[in-house]
């Protein structure tokens, strides 16, 4: 073999395989497709997700969890302990790195923000041993929102609970005798009616407002001619404000405002709003409705001469159950409910009501709607 040959030979053999080539190049661009896979995975997670090494060394760290544990988007820290101080989540942690298992459990934050976190810590192969992996689920709402449903239940069985107990004293009361009573035997019969009634209204009051929570209302919405609507309900509320001796007034009302809500939920709500200004008013008093567009809303305006509302209820006002005067409410046959109704038909049309108030002089609410 000339010495020509022999160099076109391994020429030929160092020369790259081109299908090696191909398939080396395909392997490269699937890892590359599944690590980037992987980023947008890790990106688009609500959740919080840490992947810390043997030797506590943060292998990554998605955006959620730079979020709940206040690390700023530019600065990338390198061990898990300058970022897992909170001393049950550290333990977490270390429980898993030191013997591989897994561990669950709840922490509150204190810093950036209060948070409750739920976490789920499990073991990974990380390049050189076992690490762990975080998982941290925010369930600070969650817990709220439960905290609030416990609440909203013990009020129900406390305003359940008062008539109930008032009623059966008074039939006790008529079965010990007083059936045989003719000079108080009404009175007892009446109470029954009265306290009834009461559960009534508040059973009516509960079923609306669940009613206004769970129903979608984009189908039961009509065009409703504001005017008319008003002159309708202000009729309806002439005889309360008779016997309170307070006079009903339709004072600006823009003709031609049109808007568009489920003719029922707003009858509830502006029922609700003309009731209190005639309930929470004094003798002789005044309530005057007024009208008007407001840029793309109607402004439906009840004022009244009444009581008004102390500045430190204000803020509290709209929540369920909560009463200024609890003695002048049951007086007056309220539930604490009407307001919070109000409240939610309102964001439910995508609109609001707002209130001001002088205690001695008088409340002015604001129900703001979508023009039609
Ligand atoms: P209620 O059934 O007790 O009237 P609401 O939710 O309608 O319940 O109102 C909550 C509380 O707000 C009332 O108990 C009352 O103290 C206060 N309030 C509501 N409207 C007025 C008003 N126009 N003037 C003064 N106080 C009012």
């Amino acid at each position: 073999m000339t010495w020509v040959m022999w160099r076109r030979r391994r020429a030929a053999a160092e020369a790259p395989d081109p299908t090696v080539e191909a398939r080396l190049q395909d392997q490269a661009r699937a890892l590359e497709t599944s690590r980037s896979q992987m980023e947008d995975l890790l990106h688009g997670m609500v959740e919080g997700v840490l992947a810390i090494g043997p030797r506590g060394e943060i292998l990554v760290i998605n955006p959620a969890a730079r979020e709940i544990l206040g690390i700023p988007p530019g600065r990338t820290p390198a061990a898990a302990a300058d970022v897992v101080r909170q001393p049950e989540l550290k333990a977490l942690l270390d429980t898993t790195l030191a013997t591989g298992g897994p561990a669950a459990g709840d922490v509150t934050l204190y810093a950036p923000a209060e948070r409750r976190l739920r976490v789920h810590a499990t073991s990974c192969q990380a390049p050189d041993g076992r690490g762990a992996l975080l998982v941290l689920h925010d369930i600070t709402d969650l817990q709220r929102l439960e905290q609030i449903r416990r609440e909203f239940v013990a009020n129900v069985s406390h305003e359940l609970k008062t008539p109930l107990t008032a009623i059966r004293g008074a039939v006790e009361t008529l079965l010990d005798g007083a059936l045989g009573d003719p000079r108080h035997n009404r009175s007892f019969v009446e109470a029954i009616a009265e306290e009834s009634a009461r559960l009534g209204r508040l059973v009516d009051d509960l079923l609306t407002l669940a009613q206004v929570e769970s129903k979608p209302i984009d189908r039961s919405k009509r065009p409703i001619a504001v005017g008319e609507f008003l002159t309708r309900e202000l009729a309806r509320q002439q005889a309360l404000a008779a016997t309170c001796g307070v006079t009903l007034t339709a004072e600006a009302v823009e003709p031609a405002l049109t808007v568009s809500a489920d003719p029922h939920q707003l009858t509830q709500a502006v029922g609700n709003l003309l009731e209190n200004a005639i309930k929470y008013n004094r003798p002789q008093g005044r309530v005057m409705v007024r009208a008007a567009a407001d840029g793309p809303a109607c402004r439906i305006v009840v004022e009244d001469t009444g009581m008004g509302i102390p500045a430190a209820d204000l803020p509290r006002i709209f929540e369920r159950f909560y009463r200024v005067d609890k003695a002048r409410s049951r007086e007056t046959g309220g539930t604490g409910l009407g307001l919070s109704i109000i409240k939610h038909v309102a964001e439910a049309h995508g609109g609001s009501v707002s209130v001001e108030s002088r205690p001695g002089h008088g409340s002015c609410f604001t129900l703001r709607l979508p023009l039609a």
